[in-house]
């Protein structure tokens, strides 16, 4: 059993070992946000259904319209006329007869009547006795949309493993889809150990602490769409570790806990661990969270974060969610990294992967210069409230010099359209 693994070797080993929820439910169209479609979905429509005008303005046959105003200037005649026989707006289509030297007045949205080719706008015509005169003439086929020019009967509309975004919510709709299957969220139990953890809404007697951790992953876990059991605090006591660890491998697909994966003397998860499941790993070369264990209890993963409250967040956000993320079905999402420079001298050790809570900041050139934020201790979790992006620092890099360029992974994202 290889026990400390490189950042990069920890990941591959854990996707490796992670499999992909196989049981899938069914949704109405509403309730598909965020949730990783289960069926590559046909269209069983052409979208736009027909030929409609994108503009308000006039149906005509372009060539011919041209040239009944072009012939008319031409032998200074009086301009032929081009009679508007009749309207069509969106949901009430034109029935009467094509006649290839007249106009239909037409609304965005409406069907192109048959026999006409193109659309001239409101802004391009004057219009008197109910005859067109058109100042600007369009391209042949111009202010016209196509039957099927969005998707096309039969094509894919949404792949498997998709994660459904507003947009695909609407595209659905738009093919007349109104239930959709998708992956049932993957169960994660989480727990805290430790004989001196709280819930905040208790007193705190002498050398005891609030839990954070729990309400951090709980927050990043609901952003992923996980289905989460929490089982609270459980002190350090290898009985009760055993007995609860043991019943949640059994009702859920993941477990997370944090805490007493160390080397202390009241460390207990990996003694539990190598008892009632298996072992694969239980430190990594980075920087904060070297102590993290992984492994497996009967079918259910098992992901031993460090107590220090971000350690815990940052080994979740690099080395349990991308697992996570492949358990629920959805597609695999490659880190977002920004190349930003070093606003001062940056301290590093070599050999080990530092994660380093960033603030970055946009200069007026564009360019983006970033600095570690105060106090990157394990346990200050207010400087990873305050931060807005993790520093990444690779292996083989020692201390970064100023000016010099880093990768940064920004917290923000676009938040509507993803
Ligand atoms: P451990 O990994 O159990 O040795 O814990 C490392 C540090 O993290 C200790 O100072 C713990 O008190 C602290 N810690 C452990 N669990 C939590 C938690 N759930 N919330 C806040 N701090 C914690
Ligand atoms: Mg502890």
């Amino acid at each position: 059993m290889v026990q400390i693994l490189t950042a990069s070797e920890a990941k591959k080993s854990i996707l490796k070992n992670t499999f992909v929820i196989d049981s899938t439910e069914e949704l109405e169209l509403k309730n598909g946000l965020s949730r990783v479609c289960a069926k590559t979905i046909i269209c069983p429509i052409d979208v736009p259904s027909y030929t409609n005008s994108a503009m308000d303005g006039y149906a005509i046959n372009v060539d011919n319209a041209r040239k009944r105003q072009t012939s008319a200037s031409l032998w200074n005649r009086a301009p032929e006329k081009i009679k508007i026989i009749g309207k069509a707006t969106a949901g009430h289509p034109y029935y009467g007869d094509f006649n290839e030297d007249a106009a239909i007045q037409i609304m965005t949205g409406a069907i192109v009547p048959a026999g006409y080719d193109t659309v001239v706008i409101n802004e391009d015509v004057t219009v008197s006795n109910g005859n067109l005169n058109i100042k600007e003439f369009p391209k042949k086929g111009g202010n016209i949309r196509e039957a099927g020019e969005d998707l096309r009967k039969g094509e894919v509309c949404i792949s498997k493993h998709k994660t459904l975004t507003a947009a695909d919510l609407g595209l659905l709709a738009s093919v007349g889809i109104s239930k959709i299957s998708v992956f049932k969220k993957p169960k994660v139990a989480i727990f805290s150990t430790g004989d001196e953890i709280k819930n905040p809404n208790e007193s705190l007697s002498v050398g005891q602490i609030y839990d954070s951790n729990r309400f951090s992953l709980a927050g990043m876990l609901q952003k992923i769409g996980m289905d989460i059991i929490d089982l609270g605090i459980i002190p350090d006591n290898p009985i009760m570790l055993k007995k609860i660890l043991g019943n949640a491998s059994s009702s859920s697909d993941a477990l997370i806990t944090t805490g007493g994966v160390s080397v202390g003397e009241r460390d207990y998860m990996k003694t539990v661990l190598n008892e009632i499941g298996k072992i694969l790993f239980w430190k990594i070369k980075i920087k904060p969270g070297r102590p993290f264990t992984f492994g497996s209890i009967d079918k259910s993963m098992y992901f031993g974060l460090p107590g220090n409250p971000v350690s815990s967040m940052v080994t979740f956000s690099q080395f349990v969610m991308p697992s996570l993320i492949k358990l629920s079905g959805a597609q695999p999402q490659e880190t977002f990294f920004l190349p930003a420079k070093a606003a001062g001298e940056i301290r590093k050790i070599k050999g080990r992967t530092e994660y380093q809570r960033g603030i970055y900041e946009k200069k007026e050139n564009g360019s983006y210069w970033v600095k570690p934020a105060e106090d990157q201790g394990s346990g200050i979790l207010n400087s990873m409230s305050r931060a807005n992006c993790i520093i990444h620092l690779t292996d083989e890099l020692s201390n970064v010099k100023k000016g010099e360029s880093v990768l940064i992974e920004p917290f923000m994202a676009n938040k509507v359209l993803n």
